[in-house]
């Protein structure tokens, strides 16, 4: 297993000589991936190597505009392009939704011929799914290092309300100049550490996914994303002082664990148990009407809320369950349903249809138990690969993210059903779901009753 990652005389990212023997298809991403400091002024010279046309819209918010679209505006124009601006002005912060979707949507002309995001999370995605509707080109230029969507292709976005998922396309050049990531607030960049933090539960509960079901794991997928974990955990100080070195580590473990998306074509290295826990944060304050946390923010404290469940389920004798107190503890179809409708209200339905197998018969989850019991060693060993709690808690501590959903607005109520719920929002296998299909669940999650 083996690869290398590179980058060319003009700042792009390369991931190339993949060798794998997981099975799956590896494909190398043909994205554009820039990083580097000053590079912003490169830009036309990046777009004119795709051949994309003359006529852009450049998407910004009143933020990122000054930050860098008035900027990257003139410098396009100068090297001939014609330009557009779509500047999305707010007084707080901008939502995905569908009044910036159809803001940029009539911003676009007949003769456009691609579009330029600048922003972060909301403006990548409000522009990605316009881009991927017209069937045009986007570039993405990034301006903090706050969460790893920049490489996704799926756009998470806000719609009457609620918060829907939509394909579109990772825009097939992206530039990441260090110089205006540098300049990100402190909170944006302790949100793209808490984002790339909780990968490492995702590798776990991969991992244990493939005992227990026979998932493919793909070891190369997994290194990368791990790889870039360490450099940044062994860059704190880089990474607090905004230094070249630490803003780029931070930057390029957010773009690797996007790239491999495009590697295998699915999420399982990047998002597990704690994304759950951290959409259904997002998700219910905004059924209850109160502001949502912030993702990268979220994933950080759920890592550490369920890393120390991980850490303890290590030491389980799974030899000594009872196996018929488990079925008969096993809840029904008709007791799963009432317990989803009220861990997730007016989401249960559409999470119940997508999320069919979870209903999970006897004899599935007797295999699986029998299995867990089998190959408990390796299960062990997914776990103890995990490095101790205290070392990203001190990372967390030292860049003064936060690390209680206290400070994210979560209330005892919510932490409690969301620790309970986080294995039901997905079919994905999780440690969570082996701990209650093992009936251990009382047991572990003691601290978080439901009333
Ligand atoms: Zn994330
Ligand atoms: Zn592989």
């Amino acid at each position: 297993m083996s690869y290398k990652m590179s980058y060319d005389e003009d700042g792009r990212l390369i991931i190339s000589g993949i060798e794998c023997a997981c099975g799956s298809q590896h494909n190398e991403p043909t994205q554009d991936i820039y990083v580097g400091s000053g590079i912003i002024d490169k830009t036309a010279a990046y777009i004119k190597k795709r051949n994309y046309g003359a006529h852009c819209v450049l998407v910004a918010d009143n933020i990122t505009w000054d930050i860098a679209g008035a900027r990257l505006s003139a410098h396009l124009r100068s090297a001939g392009y014609a330009v557009s601006e779509c500047i999305l002005r707010r007084n707080g912060r901008l939502e995905p939704d569908e009044t910036a979707v159809g803001e940029v949507f009539l911003a676009l002309q007949p003769d456009t011929d691609f579009l330029v995001s600048v922003g972060s999370g909301s403006i990548t995605d409000t522009v990605r799914v316009v881009a991927a509707r017209v069937n045009l080109p986007q570039v993405c230029v990034g301006t903090a290092p706050s969460m790893d969507g920049y490489t996704s292709s799926i756009c998470p976005l806000t719609y009457r309300g609620v918060k829907i998922h939509r394909p579109g396309k990772c825009p097939e050049i992206i530039v990441c100049d260090t110089d205006i990531l540098k300049t990100a607030p402190m909170d944006m960049v302790c949100a793209g550490v808490g984002d790339v933090l909780g990968k490492y539960i995702a590798k776990a509960d991969w991992k244990i996914g493939r005992i227990i079901n026979d998932e493919v794991y793909c070891d190369v997928c997994g290194e990368i994303v791990t790889d870039a974990l360490e450099r940044l955990l062994n860059n704190i100080d880089e990474i607090k002082a905004r230094s070249e070195k630490g803003i780029r580590l931070l930057t390029e473990a957010l773009l690797l664990s996007g790239m491999t998306i495009m590697i295998i074509g699915h999420t399982r290295a990047v998002a597990s148990v704690e994304h759950n826990i951290a959409h259904y944060w997002e998700m219910m304050q905004m059924f209850a009407g109160k502001p949502a946390p912030g993702h990268g923010a979220s994933v950080g404290v759920s890592t550490l809320l369920v890393w120390p469940i991980f850490k303890r389920f290590a030491n389980e004798d799974l030899s000594a369950l009872d196996y018929e107190a488990i079925r008969k503890n096993a809840p029904d179809r008709a007791a799963r349903t009432v317990w989803m409708k009220k861990a997730y209200g007016p989401a249960a339905d559409a999470i119940m249809e997508e999320n069919e197998g979870d209903f999970l018969s006897w004899e599935e989850q007797k295999r699986r138990i029998t299995r867990a019991e089998a190959r408990f060693s390796e299960i062990r060993r997914c776990i103890d690969e995990m490095p101790p709690v205290s070392r990203l808690e001190d990372a967390m501590k030292r860049l003064g993210a936060p690390m209680t959903p206290a400070e994210l607005g979560i209330d005892t109520p919510l932490l409690n059903l969301s620790m309970r719920c986080a294995k039901d929002y997905r079919t994905r296998y999780t440690l969570f779901k082996l701990i209650s299909e093992c009936g251990l669940e009382d047991k572990y999650l003691k601290d978080y009753p439901i009333c």
